[in-house]
């Protein structure tokens, strides 16, 4: 099973990710982590980003794509993939759509995380002090916010028409948050049997 998962800045996409991602032997694929990567060993792409991604902007969608694809078109990572932080716009769900279709694969749900702009003002400035991520600081903070609000919106209409965006709030505890996702995953159909077959290629293939 593929699962995508968008939000605001802040929002917990990556803590609920990387929880999901455990629990369901699933693999995080996180744009932005991709992209702060490139940046920390100063890759030529890393360079070319590094002003984009620190001004709260959004990178071409050609970039982005070239690097999902190739986790999308790795056999390893076949439906076995947590989108987050991608798609972030009506381009990329159509590309998305596209790549997914050319790798033989498919998305069984869209969560969505919602979260007020308070909250979200409280968190990045916990974060801030934590993590020091240079695209962290007060104003850039909300440049994100703002660049996320006026391109999510054809995202959600897309995925709520084909009937898999699911809305989790994302105002309460990180355990409850984590606890509502994992019902909503083992309400997949044939969710059990997709992990089984995962852990059973591995034992029959070691
Ligand atoms: P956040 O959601 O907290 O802004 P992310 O780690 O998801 O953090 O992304 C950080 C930055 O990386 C974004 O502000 C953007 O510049 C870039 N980025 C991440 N994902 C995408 C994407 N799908 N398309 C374009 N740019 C992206």
């Amino acid at each position: 099973m593929n699962i995508v998962i968008f939000g605001p800045p802040g929002a917990g996409k990556g803590t609920q990710s990387n929880f999901i991602a455990k629990k369901f032997k699933l693999h995080q694929l996180s744009t932005g982590e991709l992209l702060r990567k490139e940046m920390i060993n100063k890759t030529e792409l890393g360079q070319q980003i590094e002003s984009i991604i620190n001004s709260g902007n959004l990178v071409s969608d050609q970039i982005v794509s070239d690097l999902i694809e190739k986790y999308v078109s790795d056999k390893t990572f076949k439906n076995r993939l947590i989108f987050d932080g991608y798609p972030r716009n009506l381009p990329q769900v159509k590309n998305l759509d596209s790549l997914l279709k050319k790798y033989d694969q498919k998305i069984s749900i869209v969560l969505k995380l919602s979260v007020s702009l308070e909250t979200i003002i409280k968190r990045i400035f916990e974060r801030k002090t934590l993590e020091k991520r240079a695209d962290d600081n007060d104003n850039i903070a909300i440049k994100r916010y703002e660049t996320y609000e006026k391109n999510i919106k054809p995202v959600m209409e897309f995925y709520k028409k084909t009937n898999l965006l699911t809305v989790v709030n994302g105002e309460k505890s990180i355990s409850e948050i984590s606890d509502e996702i994992s019902g909503l995953i083992e309400g997949i159909k044939g969710w059990l049997w997709e992990i089984w077959q995962y852990k059973y290629a591995r034992i029959y293939n070691s």
